[in-house]
């Protein structure tokens, strides 16, 4: 299969290292698939430890020189690259929704809020002040220098090809440190395509390398990544099984971490509700993606007032939903990722039927397109007892939960060991502030489904994460502070 690209130049099948485009030291290669069409778009470097240790290795070199430049500089070049992106948004989009899936209106508009880091990260890096805070003895000064934490990597999911690894790129370079990425076995493509203008707007070698491995290759990658002592911080946004296991390794060297990782969101409708802005909201945060996002509605618990109008409208918004291949226009959902993307869907739905859910509309597979083409799902009846309930369903699939009170609605939402976004959707303001403080998350999205901003702290407390990514609480995470305690300042006389 070859995709119709106006700068065929973008797409690579070699990964990039210490400036350079390569092959793995094995030559070899695994296959990038379209998950519409089941066909092999590309075929990229199975990498291991050696590649990545080198690309390790080839960031340190980059490191002084890189963040001794003005921080004007360093943001005039990611501003150009936020450009390239841009003026390339066609070709980039088109790459995403051919190994992703997901519809290319969509794919589009992930390019332009993968470029927005760039932009606004450069900007802020240019306001990485310092302190100076009042000293306990009359000849002493206390000044606080805030510094680029040094050589970083970044592991990335396949469920936002661009702008999960821009969003760790951007505040990495923007303050000076280097980024070492491993994307993820699915998605690999958009990030080299990234790195193809990275290198094109003179980002230095060695500032950004990409290092591909398949499935079985991220381990010794990560590995490698996580050991070697030259990284100073990891970036990683994936499973909360996976973050675990990075966390652990990153002790050994006592790295610092920041881990984006899996929610499980309520959505809470409350019987004073705007249907109109709820129905809009659930529409991005259930079928946005085909409903794989960590921030996708999981729990959509409803208030037994307006239950019923809810489940109605929610069929007819699912009907409306278009599941087709994301190239064709009409397309308002693609298909899931994969095979076990698929079977997970299928087990909660089966699981819901089981304990007594009833299936309004949806439940299976598109007759037409088959493979993994879920078809939009609501199921009314849930209950904390449903696997759905207790883990990330990642699909087009609603369970809808009722709830007769504020305080068991807060309780229910609680319920869980993850703490990412939860949905808040009412006209009362006293209860935006009650509810809001008493969710155990780190987003919460009031009154609409749109959370993500280059300009806002993305993260989540508990089992779904430590850091933020995105605002200037996001660049923190890649500095170091340095006290410098300075004595002898003694009167002139
Ligand atoms: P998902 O369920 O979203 O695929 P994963 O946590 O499995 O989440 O994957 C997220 C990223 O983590 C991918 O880039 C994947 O290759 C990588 N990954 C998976 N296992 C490991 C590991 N043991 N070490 C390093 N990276 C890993």
């Amino acid at each position: 299969m070859t995709l119709q690209l106006n700068d065929p130049d973008l797409l690579r099948q070699q990964a990039y290292v210490d400036g350079q485009w390569v092959d793995a030291d094995s030559g070899a290669t695994f296959p990038v698939i379209d998950p519409a069409t089941g066909e092999a778009i590309a075929h990229v470097p199975r990498m291991g430890a050696a590649e990545t240790r080198r690309a390790i290795e080839g960031a340190e070199r980059a490191r002084t020189a890189w963040a001794g430049l003005l921080a004007k500089e360093r943001a005039r070049l990611l501003r150009d690259l936020a450009d390239a992106m841009l003026a390339n948004a066609d070709d980039l989009g088109t790459i995403m929704t051919a190994e992703q899936g997901k519809p290319f209106a969509e794919a589009k508009a992930e390019v332009a809020y993968a470029a927005s880091f760039f932009e606004w990260f450069g900007e802020e890096a240019k306001r990485v002040y310092g302190e100076t805070i009042p000293a306990p003895m009359p000849e002493r000064r206390i000044v606080v220098l805030r510094q680029p934490i040094g050589v970083t990597v970044g592991i990335t999911p396949w469920n936002f090809p661009s702008a999960m690894p821009t969003r760790k790129a951007a505040p990495a370079l923007a303050v000076g440190c280097p980024m070492v990425l491993k994307p993820a076995e699915q998605t690999p493509l958009s990030a080299l395509a990234v790195a193809v203008l990275a290198e094109r707007v003179g980002i230095p070698a060695g500032v950004f390398s990409i290092v591909t491995g398949d499935a079985e290759d991220a381990p010794l990658i990560g590995g490698e990544m996580t050991s070697n002592p030259i990284v100073r911080k990891l970036s990683f946004t994936g499973s909360t099984e996976v973050g675990k296991l990075l966390m652990e390794q990153c002790s050994r060297t006592v790295k610092k971490v920041s881990l984006e990782l899996g929610g499980n969101a309520p959505f809470l409708v409350f019987d004073d509700a705007d249907l109109d802005d709820v129905i809009a909201a659930i529409n991005v945060a259930k079928y946005r993606n085909a409903g794989q996002t960590c921030i996708s509605a999981n729990r959509v618990l409803v208030q037994d007032g307006i239950h019923d109008a809810f489940v109605e409208r929610m069929v007819d918004l699912s009907r409306t939903v278009n599941v087709a291949p994301g190239f064709d226009p009409a397309a308002t959902i693609g298909p899931l990722i994969d095979e076990p993307a698929l079977a997970k869907v299928a087990r909660h739905v089966e699981d819901a039927r089981a304990r007594g859910g009833e299936v309004l509309v949806g439940g299976g597979v598109h007759e037409q397109h088959g493979r993994t083409f879920f078809l939009p799902t609501v199921i009314t009846g849930a209950d904390m007892s449903w696997q759905m309930s207790n883990e990330e369903t990642f699909g087009p699939v609603t369970a809808v939960h009722r709830f007769a009170s504020e305080a068991e609605a807060v309780r229910t939402a609680n319920d869980t060991p993850f703490g990412l976004a939860a949905y808040l959707f009412t006209r009362d303001h006293a209860r935006i502030w009650r509810v809001g403080e008493a969710l155990d998350y780190g987003m919460i999205s009031i009154n609409t489904g749109f959370i993500s901003a280059a300009e806002a702290p993305f993260g989540g407390v508990k089992e779904s994460g430590i850091g933020r990514e995105g605002s200037h609480h996001g660049i923190e995470d890649f500095l170091e502070m340095k006290y410098l305690a300075w004595a002898g300042i003694r009167d002139a006389g």
